[in-house]
């Protein structure tokens, strides 16, 4: 049996693949020949097998793979002493995965609320079209209807605000609300960026009620946007934010992070994770917290943007690009987002949709040979 075929058989059909193995890659090339601009939906942030962050993992498998949180590891110690220096949280939950850094921020979240004023004041504000993960929380969080079926009952507590509708958000932080979370852009929903106004009101009035800010930067953190975290554009810090995809460099973790305010709220016993703090996981990632976080880096990936902007700008099947450094969405004029998709693959690119628009989350170091040459089968489909 092929890859094709085993999996089929013996993984659940839980998502539509695409009928293409991956064997192997090199910086934002697949299989020897395939761009990728994808990069495993933005978790390859320093592209395929980088020779430093191989480096560096393999030595930490070598020495200490695992020990749980009953002890303590320098792996894990130093990465988050590194994130909290360049972020200016106070410190983190680490678990595995988005959906658990969000299942995190929601749970302290809530003790928070109810250390300092009691019961019934537990209620999470997220926006309409956001993403925050497929855990019975998170999906309960996630303000998308066609994901409330079939999963009854869901987590309750959780009021959906339209995006940048001020109106709507003034109306619906009652006196229950405990938080707000957002997406500064939202990615799953269709690349929407939110607007400064909205944002601003959202910690005007969080600010007045102490209502907690939690800002879930899965997607949009560690560099995608062209800033280490997408609320520097935004100057905006949330209490809590939540990071994962690109922060490892392709190895699974996701760090749920506390400003001072929220630094004390989850004390021994009340939540944790067998995984978390890996030292093999936290050895990849400090790599690529080294090098992501250098200015000139984040400068390059603004300028990639731009560049990719300008050249796809000019097709004519193209209506516009919303986003935020590489992290892009490309209205069309006729042509399917699926179809494109379908195509690229035909010709040699990995390119991902989200809703309608045609989404591009490249490998942050992607070469501009590699641009050029992803860009010249994109443009041949949207021309
Ligand atoms: C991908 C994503 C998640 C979920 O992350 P997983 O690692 O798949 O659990 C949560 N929030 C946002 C914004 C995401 O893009």
């Amino acid at each position: 049996m092929t890859t094709i075929e085993k999996t089929n058989k013996h993984i659940m059909q839980s998502y539509g693949r695409l009928p293409f193995a991956l064997e192997s890659g090199s910086n934002s090339t697949a299989n020897a020949t395939v761009i990728d601009f994808g990069s495993g939906i933005g978790t390859n942030s320093l592209g395929y097998c980088d020779s430093d962050w191989a480096e560096a993992v393999c030595q930490q498998v070598r020495t200490l793979q695992h020990c749980s949180n009953y002890y303590y590891n320098k792996p894990a110690a130093d990465f988050a002493d590194k994130l909290c220096t360049i972020t200016g949280y106070t410190n983190m939950f680490m678990g595995n995965s988005g959906a658990e850094a969000n299942e995190c921020a929601i749970k302290l979240a809530r003790k928070y609320s109810y250390d300092k004023y009691g019961k019934n004041r537990h209620k999470i504000v997220t926006l309409v079209n956001s993403f925050h993960g497929r855990t019975l929380a998170t999906l309960s969080a996630t303000g998308q209807a066609n994901m409330h079926d079939f999963f009854f009952p869901f987590v309750e507590g959780f009021i959906h605000v339209e995006a940048n509708n001020t109106v709507d958000l003034a109306e619906k932080l009652s006196d229950d609300v405990c938080a707000v979370m957002i997406e500064y852009v939202q990615g799953e929903g269709g690349v929407v960026p939110l607007e400064q106004g909205f944002v601003d009101l959202i910690y005007m009035l969080c600010a007045e009620k102490d209502i907690l800010v939690i800002a879930d930067e899965v997607q949009t953190g560690v560099g995608r946007t062209g800033k280490f975290l997408a609320g520097e554009h935004y100057g905006k810090s949330a209490d809590i934010t939540t990071m994962a995809k690109g922060l490892f460099g392709g190895l699974p973790a996701g760090v749920c992070l506390a400003n001072e305010k929220c630094s004390g709220v989850l004390t021994a016993g009340t939540h944790g994770s067998t995984f978390g703090g890996n030292p093999v996981v936290m050895a990849g990632g400090l790599v690529v917290l080294d090098k992501v976080a250098q200015p000139a880096f984040a400068d390059e990936v603004t300028a990639k943007g731009e560049y990719i902007r300008e050249r796809l700008g000019c097709c004519s099947e193209v209506v516009s690009i919303d986003g935020l450094g590489l992290m892009l969405g490309i209205n069309l004029k006729t042509k399917k987002a699926a179809d494109v998709l379908q195509s690229s693959l035909e010709k040699g690119l990995l390119v991902l949709t989200a809703k309608e628009k045609v989404r591009l989350l490249p490998p942050l170091n992607i070469t501009y040979e590699e641009i050029d040459r992803g860009l010249q089968i994109l443009e041949e489909i949207l021309t």
